[in-house]
């Protein structure tokens, strides 16, 4: 048996329109599953490689508990339950305290935090309810795992989220659910990413500042890509990780270590 088969899952994933949701829903898909992307901006140049791919897009602001409780319900409908949750929508918010409004705030924490605790509060009713179980991962960050001086609230948010997969974890192994996370350093090929580098003064000196930061990435002289993250979440959504849940993978090229040597 291949512990990676997802045929006849089905895969709900947030953020899934671009970056790391939209390559881990490719994923999930080419692993068998049935995967419905949420957005609440859905783009055009998904529509071929997601009907390829059989992949069913819905219009979603994860900031709202009733969006997501209608999400999940459709994504129910198709076979009677959830067998996986990828977390991912996510934004950023490099400010520092004197700068940031109530409107940033809950703008980063509704988005980061927020919605990842509603959209397991309404994807595990359907995970539970035939005793069988299912799979959610959150994709967390770098700032997940340590704290960062340049985006305070980002990094609370993550903190949060890593914080509520080892809580919600411990409640729910019972059940057969299983709760894990992802820890991505600064990946290339996303919108957040692209975003910083578009902002910065020197655009290829961003892009080495952003590689040199995580000492795998700087030894293979390349950012992270979306593939190498999705995989990760590939392996913790299938039975191959049957036996994980609460962890946090850091995909960071050893970002999170420490210090490097020089
Ligand atoms: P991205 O901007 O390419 O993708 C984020 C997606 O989330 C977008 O499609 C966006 O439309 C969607 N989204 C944002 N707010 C939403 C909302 N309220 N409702 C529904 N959809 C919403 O960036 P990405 O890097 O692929 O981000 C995915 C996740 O990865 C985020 O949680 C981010 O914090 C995390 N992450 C990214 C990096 C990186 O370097 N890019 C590093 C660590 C963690």
């Amino acid at each position: 048996m291949n512990a990676t088969d997802l045929t006849d899952r089905v895969a709900v994933v947030t953020g899934g329109a671009s970056g790391i949701g939209r390559a881990s829903a490719a994923a999930l898909a080419e692993a068998g599953a049935k995967v419905i992307v949420a957005d609440y901006s859905l783009l055009s140049e998904n529509d071929e490689p997601f009907s390829t791919l059989k992949i069913e897009q819905q219009v979603c602001d994860v900031r709202s508990e009733r969006e997501l409780k209608k999400l999940m319900d459709h994504a129910a409908s198709l076979t009677g339950r959830i067998d996986i949750l990828v977390n991912n929508a996510g934004i950023g918010m490099v400010k520092q305290i004197d700068n940031v409004s109530e409107d940033d705030w809950d703008a980063c924490i509704g988005t980061n935090v927020k919605a990842a605790f509603f959209g397991c509060k309404h994807a595990i009713r359907h995970m539970t309810s035939d005793g069988l179980g299912g799979s959610i991962v959150n994709v967390s960050s770098n700032a997940g795992i340590l704290p960062r001086a340049h985006d305070p609230v980002y990094s609370i948010s993550k903190l949060a989220l890593s914080g509520l997969t080892k809580s919600l974890a411990l409640c729910h192994s019972k059940d057969r659910i299983r709760i894990n996370g992802v820890c991505p350093g600064p990946v290339g090929g996303t919108r957040m990413i692209e975003s910083e580098i578009d902002i910065a003064d020197d655009r290829d000196a961003a892009i080495k500042r952003l590689i040199a930061a995580s000492p795998a990435a700087q030894a293979h002289g390349r950012m992270i890509e979306v593939d190498e993250v999705a995989q990760a979440v590939l392996y913790l959504a299938s039975d191959a990780a049957i036996m994980i849940t609460g962890t946090l993978i850091a995909i960071d090229g050893g970002k999170s270590l420490g210090v490097p040597p020089q």
